[in-house]
């Protein structure tokens, strides 16, 4: 029998256990580090144990931590891997184990707790990582064959620009292992996929980007749950493991779908919907509530993200979204975060208040369409051609969340086109504008919001397709 999402998790904690280390709480996704928006990783609360700035309780810990990287969004859907929220399972040492017992109780658990066959595993380090190189070969006798070195950006770990850090190595699990070792690249995510981390902690960046050693020597892990969920319920995608695939469905059934039948681009906008659904829920569960600054402002893009989507699909707009959704997300939480469904009125509400608004606002969007196109025919004056300003589309764009497309569309209909050349014109300043203003932000989160704008901002309405929310819009 496949081994359920819930099954790997506690199969991963208490094997930890059975280690010497302590079950603990996950930390809220709202992190009490102001460098960073969201908790990006399970190792964000014991930064200050790393640092040496706070003393540790216990010397080994194990969590499932909730995790929001809103710097993955434009992955979503698109990689079979990636979401905006996932859990993930970690194990910690302060300054206890080091590199030789974190990679015999990787191992173990990978091999013997969840029973993945050794000879699917490949396994990377840092490039000059020769400890770590040698370890894998004399503790497990891993082949030489499937070990890779790898650089900075995929094999030396940091939670931001600055703070604890060091070389990391990762697993991988080969869905091809028929095709040999030769020429084979570990970034071939058709063939491979990235499912645990082992971080050894060592070293602080300072604000001058210089490595000064930590007077401990840590382990700081990460194991993706939904991609082990993936794996060992051999499924092709996250999106379709028990984790995840009750919320896609439920967005399938609103829509009047069938995702197994469904082209891959409405299959995209439904996983789209079910990953954004999880990060919302999970979002205001923590408390974090919709507006137009830093985590709120995330929040609202992912609400309108979904809503957008939705109605995309042909979601009419008197059928509301959020509430089913969310009721799915909550039904699934309980091993995650059982504060969740305590929480489930208040955040059902929250989210039905908000798609509720951007409703209005959609409507609003529609109206003022409206008017531009009785202007323009005004002025067409017997000449046969008439448009819209590139100022006045990203009015709609900007202000009611109207993608260009919609708006191309919507004119045609009435014989006006869209002036595109000066609606990017407008895109652009606008994002130069939002970096400029970012500039001034912390490092780590301005990096996160810098992101955000980039992606968020232009790419927010990519999904449209053709036709399908006329029927909503007129
Ligand atoms: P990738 O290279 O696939 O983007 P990563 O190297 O950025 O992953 P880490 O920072 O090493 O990921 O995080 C530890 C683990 O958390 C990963 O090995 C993976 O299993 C999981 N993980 C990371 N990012 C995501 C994501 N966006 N969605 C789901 N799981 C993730
Ligand atoms: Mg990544
Ligand atoms: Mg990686
Ligand atoms: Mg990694």
């Amino acid at each position: 029998p496949k081994l359920s999402g819930a099954d790997i998790r506690e199969k991963f904690l208490a094997f930890y256990e059975s280690k010497g280390h302590t079950r603990m709480q996950g930390a809220s996704l709202i992190p009490s580090d102001p460098t960073v928006l969201l908790t990006i990783a399970g190792m964000l609360q014991f930064k200050p144990i790393f640092l040496g700035q706070a003393p540790r309780s216990v010397s080994r810990a194990t969590t499932t931590q909730k995790c929001v990287r809103v710097s993955d969004i434009e992955n979503i859907g698109v990689t079979a891997r990636h979401h905006t929220f996932f859990e993930m399972l970690g194990n910690f040492s302060f300054g206890d184990y080091f590199k030789k017992e974190a990679i015999r109780m990787a191992w173990e658990l990978s091999t013997k707790v969840l029973g993945i066959p050794e000879e699917r595993i490949w396994v990377s380090v840092y490039k000059d990582d020769e400890e770590a190189a040698a370890l894998w070969r004399e503790e497990v006798g891993f082949p030489a064959e499937r070990l890779v070195r790898l650089g900075d950006e995929d094999n030396f770990w940091a939670s931001g620009a600055t703070g604890p850090c060091g070389p990391c190595s990762e697993m991988y699990y080969d869905f091809k292992p028929e095709l040999g070792p030769a020429g084979a690249s570990l970034e071939d995510d058709s063939r491979f996929i990235e499912f645990y981390n082992l971080v050894f902690m060592e070293s602080n960046r300072g604000p001058d980007g210089s490595l000064a050693p930590l007077k401990n020597r840590n382990i700081d892990t990460g194991m993706g749950l939904e991609r082990v969920a993936q794996i060992l319920q051999q499924v092709p995608n996250n999106y379709e493991t028990d984790l995840i695939y009750p919320i896609v469905a439920a967005a399938a059934k609103l829509a009047g779908l069938d995702y197994h039948s469904a082209d891959a681009h409405k299959q995209t906008s439904l996983k789209v919907m079910g990953d954004h659904a999880r990060a919302v829920v999970y979002m205001v569960s923590d408390g974090v509530s919709p507006s137009n600054l830093g985590r709120g402002y995330v929040l609202r893009r992912l609400i309108r993200r979904i809503v957008m989507k939705g109605r995309l699909l042909g979601i009419g707009k008197e059928r509301e979204v959020m509430p089913t959704l969310a009721e799915e997300v909550i039904a699934l939480s309980e091993g995650c975060d059982p504060a969740v469904a305590a929480n489930a009125q208040r955040i059902v509400a929250e989210l039905r208040r908000e798609e509720t608004k951007f409703g209005s606002t959609l409507e609003a969007g529609r109206k003022r369409l409206e008017a531009m196109l009785e202007d323009a025919a005004a002025q067409r004056n017997g000449s046969s051609t008439a448009s819209i300003r590139g100022a006045a589309a990203f009015e709609l764009y900007d202000t009611y969340g109207y993608p260009l497309e919609l708006t191309q569309e919507l004119a045609a209909e009435e014989g006006v086109s869209v002036d595109e050349v000066s609606f990017e014109r407008e895109l652009q300043s606008q994002k130069k504008r939002s970096r400029e203003a970012l500039k001034s932000i912390d490092l780590t989160a301005g990096r996160l919001l810098g992101e955000l704008a980039g992606q968020l901002g232009t790419s927010d309405f990519i999904g449209y397709e053709h036709g399908s929310l006329r029927a909503e819009a007129s």
